[in-house]
């Protein structure tokens, strides 16, 4: 079994006020949200509206880990269900 491939800039980063992005170390990082592509044995799953910290100058983007897995259990469903390709919506609570 091969692990669920995450695409994008996902760092695991705890939520902190003036986060600064470690990437750029220029960027400020405000909340957005995002599209998380998964992808597992030819399998995408496009998960859309994911709350994300989303740096200012590079756009790379952090989820906390609440969120991440919930993206995860998400993408595992979506996979079980075979499809090529599956976009949803994260609803948080
Ligand atoms: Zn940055």
């Amino acid at each position: 079994m091969n692990p669920i491939k995450m695409f994008g800039q996902l760092i695991l980063k705890r939520k902190s006020n003036n986060m600064k992005c470690v990437i750029c170390k220029t960027g400020t990082m405000h909340e957005g949200k995002v599209t998380v592509t998964l992808e597992k044995n030819g399998s995408i799953i496009l998960i859309k509206e994911v709350p994300a910290q989303i740096c200012d100058v590079c756009e790379h983007y952090y989820l906390d880990e609440a969120i991440t897995g919930e993206v995860l259990k998400r993408g595992k469903e979506g996979l079980l269900k075979g499809a090529e390709l599956e976009v949803l919506k994260l609803k948080v609570a």
